[in-house]
């Protein structure tokens, strides 16, 4: 039985202070929650955050990192320093990055295989753009980012990832996949994990739905049979929204 992970994706939002303040208005909130929620900040926000959630039921994950030890890459976070912080989660390959900082499927596979060599489990983020759904190659797109970023990955690996379908047309438009539509792809990227790493980790991958969640419809969404949670954006900027989702 796979358990519901929720994770919300801040992106560039909130400052040390701010984050101490918004984790300690959503602890009491999930406290009682079954569910796994994790909460992804910005880097300079990590320690802050760490520090609010000891002893509480909330992880910590990071947005990004790189895929070299140390050196020369003015800017860059290494895994090590996330981990050192106590940093267990980290979102590899989210649109936004593709989009603005020209990640491509083969910098998330570096980052995810690297990402495994440090301990922190990877999120890694697929999805089509509104363009590729309509010439219908939503399934074959996804399959095939989700088959690259997971190259040379083992399946003992391969169990312990999350990996979270992402419309692109879908991320903070307001615009959600329908249920439906979500469990189409993300029972297409199991099927993906269980043709090249065997069905017993495609049963123990986490595979979430992301965009546009909100405390409206993540239920409906997370009821369904391949869906096993969320990557939550705007929502997560708000306590109370957020634990409506992360208790759903
Ligand atoms: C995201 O940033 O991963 C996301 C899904 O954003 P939103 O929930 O705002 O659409």
């Amino acid at each position: 039985m796979r358990q519901t992970v929720v994770a919300g994706n801040w992106k560039m939002n909130k400052t040390p202070a701010q984050t101490t303040e918004l984790i300690n208005e959503l602890k009491p909130l999930v406290a009682e929650s079954a569910n796994k929620c994790i909460v992804c900040v910005p880097f300079t926000s990590l320690a802050n955050a760490i520090e609010a959630c000891k002893g509480s039921n909330i992880e910590v994950g990071a947005q990004n990192m790189y895929f070299e030890e140390s050196g020369a890459y003015t800017g860059e976070i290494a895994p090590s320093m996330l981990t050192e912080m106590g940093v267990k989660y980290v979102i590899i390959g989210h649109s936004e990055r593709r989009q603005y900082f020209a990640e491509t499927d083969e910098t998330v596979n570096k980052k995810v295989i690297k990402a495994f060599e440090h301990g922190l489990v990877p999120i890694i983020c697929v999805g089509e753009s509104l363009e590729q759904r309509e010439q219908g190659i939503t399934v074959e797109l996804v399959s095939m980012q989700t088959k690259i970023a997971l190259l040379g990955l083992s399946a003992e690996q391969v169990k312990k990832t999350i990996i979270a379908y992402e419309p692109i047309w879908a991320i903070g438009t307001g615009k959600t996949a329908t249920s439906d539509q979500a469990q189409e792809v993300c029972k297409a990227i199991r099927d993906t994990v269980a043709d090249v790493f065997g069905k017993d980790a495609a049963d123990e991958v986490i595979v979430q739905y992301g965009g546009s969640v909100n405390a409206g419809n993540s239920k409906e969404l997370f009821a369904k049979e391949d869906i096993d949670g969320g990557l939550v954006g705007g929502a997560s900027l708000k306590a109370q929204d957020f634990s409506v989702i992360v208790n759903s």
